[in-house]
């Protein structure tokens, strides 16, 4: 797509001017939004779902598994601190093979921090979102609406909304998720193709407390992952869990998908599965299924605009770093426009574009190599693949150096973070 000649204004009924135009109001564009409101930079966040249907349990059942580093984020909108009264902190990871007892173990006492990330609840994330940009002067949230067309021209971009509204900015932000309807249109092609599973999402209640520990268990049709959330209103002990089956869409894999499980029958399947020390275990919440595959945009950028997010790379949760990489790509954007605009310079110019990809390419290509290559490690069963890959986790475990590696990618803190955060921690 080129810029075109600027057209009459005025055309298509109300225009709105801003700076910023952010398409997409999930975790990551509101995050977005409410950076770049922290710096008094004019944005428009535009989300096609309703705030209140986006907050209810019908909309979004999951949790995320919060680096330290995407903390930092948080921290920068001005949010983190509310949200960490609900938070569950994860201090030790255990990680198991197939069949086997406890392989790796990461423990906190190992690491400068006091924990390796949070895990939180989504709504939560959003409610304190919605608060956090209703506080801003510059920022406004338009939702539910939608873009349907936009136009890039010399100096500015214009968005047309199902509404009729038309807004006009320096920057056009893609934040639209999986799907995106921006990179789409703005014909950035990706890379992808589908891991034929899905992953399964649910809340479990269990009889012993869960004492901080996160638990992945990789098993040959995908990982089992159990992670922490803080007790709920009565003191009950609560994990959400994230338990990936093979599936590739036929009739036959949904009647024998877990999904298709009575309660009681998925109870059952629970029980069996759960490391003893929770206890027994039952489900509290409605279960949840997400195809996965991985999704990366060839390119992040075209005139007056980028994509961040899920819109730009979407990985397999095995790792639980999607949001995580969307944080780094929010933090350095958020840095590069900051100081776009401390020097007066057009926010959308190609050079803060070009400057954006060029930082965020290499570690989002990374993690994205690094999660395939797990899963399809992980995935094998062949007897003397799945004896070498215990002998690898063994080494991880008595080689400190590795170890230390894993570590900081579970944290968010192997990448250089942006100045943006680091100045704001003074
Ligand atoms: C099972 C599972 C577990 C996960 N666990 C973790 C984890 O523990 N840690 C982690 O870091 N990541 C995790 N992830 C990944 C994480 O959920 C995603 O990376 C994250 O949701 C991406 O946020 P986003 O805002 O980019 O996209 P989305 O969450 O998809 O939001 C996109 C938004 O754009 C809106 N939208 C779409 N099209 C339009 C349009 N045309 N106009 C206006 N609005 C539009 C949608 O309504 C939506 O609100 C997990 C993913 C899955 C599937």
């Amino acid at each position: 797509m080129s810029a075109q000649q600027r057209p009459t204004d005025g055309e298509n009924g109300e225009i709105i001017q801003t700076d910023v135009i952010i398409i997409g109001g999930g975790p990551a564009g509101l995050t977005m939004a409410a950076l770049l409101g922290a710096q008094d930079i004019d944005a428009i966040c535009i989300d096609r779902d309703a705030p209140d249907f986006q907050q209810s349990a019908d909309y979004d059942l999951r949790t995320t598994a919060i680096s330290y580093g995407s903390s930092q984020v948080l921290e920068a909108t001005g949010i983190w601190q509310g949200l960490l009264k609900n938070a569950c902190p994860i201090k030790d990871i255990d990680i198991l093979d197939s069949g086997s007892s406890v392989l790796l173990k990461f423990l906190t006492d190992d690491i400068d921090q006091d924990a390796f990330g949070w895990i939180i609840n989504n709504r939560d994330l959003r409610k304190a979102l919605y608060e956090r940009i209703e506080s801003q002067q510059s920022v406004r949230h338009i939702a539910p609406d939608g873009a349907i067309d936009f136009t890039a021209y010399d100096d500015y971009i214009a968005v047309k909304l199902h509404s009729g509204k038309t807004i006009h900015g320096k920057l056009l932000i893609g934040a639209d998720g999986r799907n995106s309807f921006v990179r789409k249109h703005a014909e950035i092609p990706t890379r992808k193709w589908p891991y034929n599973q899905q992953a399964v999402i649910c809340t479990v209640a269990h009889e012993n407390p869960h004492n901080f520990v996160a638990v992945e268990h990789f098993k040959a049709e995908g990982p089992f992952a159990v992670l922490p959330m803080s007790d709920d209103e009565d003191g009950g002990h609560r994990s959400s869990l994230v338990w990936t089956e093979h599936f590739n869409g036929s009739r036959h894999a949904k009647e024998n998908s877990i999904m298709a499980l009575s309660d009681d029958a998925f109870n059952i399947a629970l029980n069996q599965r759960f490391p003893d020390f929770y206890g027994k275990v039952s489900l509290a919440s409605q279960r949840r299924a997400f195809p996965l595959g991985l999704e990366h945009a060839v390119d992040y950028i075209a005139p007056r605009l980028c994509l961040i997010a899920d819109a730009a790379h979407g990985i397999h949760p095995i790792a639980g770093q999607g949001l995580n990489l969307g944080m780094r790509d929010i933090a350095a954007l958020g840095e590069i426009l900051a100081d776009a605009k401390k020097s007066g310079l057009d926010l959308g110019a190609t050079e803060n574009l070009e400057l954006y990809q060029r930082r965020r390419r290499f570690d989002n290509m990374a993690m994205a190599a690094v999660t395939d290559a797990l899963v399809k490690i992980f995935g094998v069963s062949f007897p003397p693949f799945k004896a070498a890959r215990k002998l690898g986790l063994m080494g991880v475990e008595r080689f400190s150096p590795v170890k230390k590696f894993f570590m900081q990618q579970a944290m968010g803190t192997s990448g250089l973070l942006p100045n943006l955060i680091k100045k704001d921690e003074k």
